[in-house]
């Protein structure tokens, strides 16, 4: 069965990545920077390998121990608000790290004589504020945060590399949500609000721009779509999106509802400090390739991830 690495498996992707290869009987290394294996929320079938995406030569030398089908790179900073507090390691953990991975898949392909595919996790955010939408693969780059540029580098690192016949792909990534998903999320902090609401623990939940606009997924669909890139015969670059976006109020609506709380509006406070200027911008994506050459297609739809999260959130508390 095909062996792969997946980097940033502690995180909300990686840990669904890493129980979905499992599933379909892949042997499957982590790369984490957690020393103990035990503490991890991964399947015990998981081979678990410290290391850090900065060095590089360590990353290259688990490359060649476990010596993978695909290597799937998830690892890096992925807030934009933490993306400018911290620019500088986000520029080498989530852009230049990409190249020392890059490398290092070309050099075993070399060697093993064997495909290494690499699946690299690109973000909506290279694009920036689009001037129109839906945007698809042939939108124009032109990020507006250290996060958006460093993904924009590794996206062009990968197209790069891929023209020196690795099989390297680049999967858009639009907004993709759990119960997985950090509380600094606003749609995690929605879930988890509401669900204190729903079990007596808190009487209002504060919001900032109700506006905002978002394509929002559900997480292992977009895992799915990773493993029918990396995996599909001939690499290239996909939109991975709904097609459809929501605001932030009909997050907050659609939660409620879900844990059957009828007089929402009154329970949120809009708290000035959480408001960002108004974005005219709408990120929202059209993943048609991805539709017409892989098949991928979403199989929860938006009620259906809110009320996903609402439900984990609840059980969470004991409330379920
Ligand atoms: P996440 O939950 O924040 O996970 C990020 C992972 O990166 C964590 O496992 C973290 O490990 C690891 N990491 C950070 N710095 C590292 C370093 N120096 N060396 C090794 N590992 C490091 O992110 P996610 O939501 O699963 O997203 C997965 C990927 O998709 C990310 O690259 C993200 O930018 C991209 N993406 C996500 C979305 C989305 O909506 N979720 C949208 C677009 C793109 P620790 O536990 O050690 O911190």
């Amino acid at each position: 069965m095909p062996v792969a690495v997946v980097t940033g498996a502690t995180g909300q992707d990686g840990s669904y990545l890493c129980e979905a290869l499992v599933g379909l009987g892949w042997t499957v290394h982590a790369i984490t920077r957690e020393a103990d294996a035990s503490a991890l929320p991964l399947p015990p079938e998981v081979i678990h390998h410290r290391g850090d995406l900065l060095d590089t030569d360590g990353i290259a030398a688990t490359l060649r121990a476990a010596e993978p089908d695909a290597v799937f790179n998830l690892a890096g900073i992925s807030s934009v608000a933490e993306s400018w507090r911290r620019p500088e390691l986000t520029a080498r953990v989530s852009g230049s790290a990409v190249a020392g991975i890059l490398d290092a898949a070309l050099d075993l392909q070399d060697a093993l004589g064997h495909r290494v595919a690499v699946l690299q996790a690109s973000s909506a955010e290279i694009f920036g504020e689009p001037a129109a939408a839906p945007q698809n693969e042939d939108t124009p780059v032109r990020p507006v945060s250290p996060y958006g540029a460093a993904k924009a580098f590794a996206q062009d690192l990968v197209r790069i590399y891929r023209d020196r016949g690795l099989a390297a792909s680049s999967v858009i990534l639009f907004n993709h949500e759990s119960p997985r998903r950090p509380m600094s999320f606003v749609t995690r902090k929605i879930t988890a609000g509401v669900a204190a609401i729903a079990a007596g623990r808190a009487s209002t939940l504060a919001l900032g721009s109700l506006d905002a606009r978002r394509d929002w997924g559900w997480a292992p669909d977009y895992v799915d779509a990773m493993i029918r890139v990396a995996t599909a015969p001939a690499p290239s670059d996909y939109v991975v999106a709904t097609g459809v976006a929501h605001t932030v109020r009909d997050f907050a609506e659609a939660a409620f509802r879900a844990a059957g709380i009828a007089d929402w509006e009154s329970r949120i406070v809009v708290d000035e400090a959480f408001i960002r200027p108004a974005d005219p911008h709408e990120l929202r994506g059209d993943a048609s390739k991805l539709r017409r050459d892989l098949g991928w297609a979403p199989t929860v739809d938006f009620e259906g991830l809110v009320t996903r999260m609402v439900e984990a959130d609840l059980e969470a508390l004991g409330a379920a």
